[in-house]
């Protein structure tokens, strides 16, 4: 089965067309723009090995970006298949699904009903991906449609993992609480570790760390996440490039009652002017920051140290809840790449059983790092969220 995965944002929509049965990407791409000028689709046809091209034309809604991926797919040249009725699914990522969903699902009208009942907790993603459900169904009418959330995969959290100490009724009026996010990668690198390491999914308790411009640390034991380092939003948890990550909630009260600045600039800070950018002063990239770092810039290797001290801690928080660790995975743009940021978080950690090859840690790709005799398996684990919406997918089709 051929199944395309759409992620659809506020002005671009990211597409793959993945072949189920080889787990191979047949073509993948990106329109940006959508509905401003100078829209354009770049797409690439893996299965053939051609090069990136780049078509401009305009795309007044994500209804005629979808046409445009429809055509570049079935394009006698630079396509893959020769006609829509080749796909069998359409998979879409959606990033808030609440309470309401615990796992992906078929979309139904009834569904589309419950995701306008999420979007208030995710009011700038969660309308864009329902553009790009509608927007698809329209084209594709017959073709099921499967909605695959990035806080699902946390629903399985206990109580005592995802309330706040807050007064009760916010959480069942307001719906405030802990969701967590990068579920569909944490989902993916906890079944890949799985796999890897040869053991029944029960038997082992994974501490999963998603490590990328936006960054979460997840608790998996016995295949379900029991806690995560995001909570109500995005913002929590450890420094990223740009954002806080945990601290004294009293900070924000602080700055809008003593320094006159108001909720939106905060937030706007908290967002978009913190993490190890705002430290640094340099970037928000972790590339940038080891080269400043090195070059002797102190705030630059401070940036680097609290990340690195933050994402520690929490492995040893994830640890302490589950009662042990068996392994622990590093995964996105800054874990998979970043060789001396994955030095610095296991470095101290040997009392625990961690212990890596400094040698192996060097390489690329899906790899053990771990040292012959460490009791804790440390692994690189590339994350690959379209294959997971893939799978998900297919699984749902199948059973219906
Ligand atoms: P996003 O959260 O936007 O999906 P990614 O997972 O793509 O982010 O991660 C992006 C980050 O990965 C970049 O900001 C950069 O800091 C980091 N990164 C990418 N390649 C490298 C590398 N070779 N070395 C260190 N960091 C890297």
């Amino acid at each position: 089965m051929k199944i395309l995965v759409i992620n659809a944002g506020s002005s671009s929509l990211k597409y793959q067309l993945i072949d189920i049965e080889e787990k191979n990407v047949l073509a993948k791409g990106l329109c940006e723009r959508i509905g401003i000028e100078g829209s354009n689709l770049q797409h690439t046809c893996v299965a053939k090995g051609l090069d990136k091209i780049k078509i401009e034309k305009p795309m007044k809604d994500h209804g005629d970006a979808i046409q445009m991926v429809i055509d570049a797919l079935i394009d006698p040249e630079y396509g893959v298949i020769s006609s829509m009725d080749e796909i069998g699914a359409v998979g879409h990522h959606v990033v808030h699904g609440a309470e309401e969903f615990c796992d992906s699902t078929i979309i139904t009208e009834a569904v589309m009903k419950a995701l306008d009942k999420c979007t208030p907790l995710a009011p700038l993603h969660n309308p864009p991906n329902i553009i790009g459900i509608r927007a698809c169904q329209k084209i594709m009418p017959n073709v099921p449609m499967v909605g695959v959330f990035d806080t699902a995969f946390h629903q399985t959290m206990p109580p005592k993992a995802y309330m706040y100490a807050l007064p009760y009724e916010f959480y069942k009026e307001y719906g405030i609480r802990k969701y967590g996010f990068h579920g569909t990668s944490h989902k993916y690198v906890s079944q890949k570790a799985v796999e890897i390491l040869g053991k029944d999914a029960k038997d082992l308790k994974i501490v999963t760390c998603h490590l990328g411009n936006g960054s979460s640390i997840s608790a998996v034991d016995g295949g379900k996440c029991v806690d995560t380092s995001m909570g109500f939003t995005p913002l929590d948890g450890v420094p990223m490039g740009t954002r806080t990550g945990a601290m004294d909630p009293a900070v924000v009260t602080y700055l809008i009652s003593q320094k006159g600045m108001s909720a939106e600039e905060v937030d706007a800070v908290m967002n978009k002017k913190s993490g190890v950018a705002g430290i640094s002063g340099v970037s928000s990239d972790f590339r940038d920051l080891s080269k400043a770092a090195k070059e002797g810039n102190e705030r630059a290797q401070l940036a680097l140290d609290m990340f690195t001290y933050q994402v520690k801690k929490d492995i040893g928080a994830y640890a302490a809840a589950m009662g042990g660790v068996d392994a622990i995975v590093f995964t996105a743009g800054v874990g998979e790449n970043d060789a001396s940021v994955r030095a610095a978080i296991t470095e101290g950690l040997e009392f625990m059983g961690v212990k890596i090859d400094p040698e192996k840690n060097q390489t690329r790709g899906t790899v053990d790092i771990s040292a012959d005799d460490s009791k804790v398996k440390t692994l690189v684990i590339p994350t690959d969220e379209e294959m997971m919406i893939a799978i998900d997918t297919k699984r749902l089709v199948d059973a219906q």
